[in-house]
């Protein structure tokens, strides 16, 4: 066979595959080839993945909540940085109406926290709720989505009925710093089942940035859960 002939022959197989199984990459739309891939090789390769599963050490998100709130654990998958493929997916999610992107990367988290110790027993993920406004314009909760990701690798029940938020309040910019926590507080509230026997509560968010959405919601499952063990996992953590 000649070389020729061959290369013709891979490209002809390929294009054939890519009739019978059209892919579109989750993050930059391009079509590629790899029909059991949902992010194209090149987008994969700019991933900016935090590997805390490998860590020994504290991180930079551990760090983050010490002297605030008690956490059993922390996880990133993905670190954010302005102009890369972190901000492209969590763009995506946020506002391009692509829940797929928060599931495939859920279904990442899922797989790697599977690995570490300290989230061997988590028994129910909670996902930061969206205000029932926002959530009816977006169409989903990009929390929720990464959480059924998480759930379906992982088998941990996803409890989206633990904390609802029930207020908007005017932005927190406008408010002095003494009634920004009780600000906080208002806008969340707890639906809950006070005796479902949960021992490890994994809060999931799609990104941390100052920390303090989600240390209202550790506050106030901690007041519901004063025995639980209680931990976050986001898809990004911003640097
Ligand atoms: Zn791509």
């Amino acid at each position: 066979m000649s070389l020729n002939f061959s290369s013709n022959f891979n490209k002809w197989t390929r294009d054939l595959l890519h009739v019978l199984y059209p892919q579109n990459c989750l993050i930059c739309k391009n079509e590629f080839n790899q029909s059991k891939l949902a992010i194209c090789p090149i987008c994969s390769s700019e991933l900016a993945y935090t590997h805390f599963e490998d860590y020994t050490e504290v991180t930079n998100l551990d760090k983050l909540f010490w002297g605030r709130i008690q956490l059993e654990g922390t996880y990133a998958l993905l670190r954010f940085k302005q102009q890369s493929s972190t901000q492209q997916i969590l763009h995506e999610l946020k506002y391009r109406n692509n829940p797929e992107i928060g599931k495939h990367f859920g279904k990442e988290i899922g797989s790697k926290i599977k690995g570490i110790n300290k989230f061997s027993d988590v028994d129910a993920l909670v996902p930061v709720p969206l205000h029932p406004k926002k959530e009816f314009i977006r169409g989903y909760n990009q929390a929720e989505i990464i959480s059924k990701g998480i759930a379906e690798s992982s088998g941990v029940a996803l409890r989206k009925d633990l904390l609802k938020r029930i207020s908007f309040t005017e932005s927190q910019t406008k408010k002095g710093k003494s009634s920004r926590w009780e600000n906080m507080q208002n806008r969340f509230k707890i639906q809950g089942i006070k005796s479902a026997r949960l021992q490890h509560l994994l809060i999931v968010d799609d990104v941390v940035t100052t920390g303090s959405t989600l240390e209202t919601c550790v506050r106030i499952l901690r007041e519901e859960f004063p025995n639980a063990k209680i931990s976050i996992a986001v898809l990004a953590v911003a640097e």
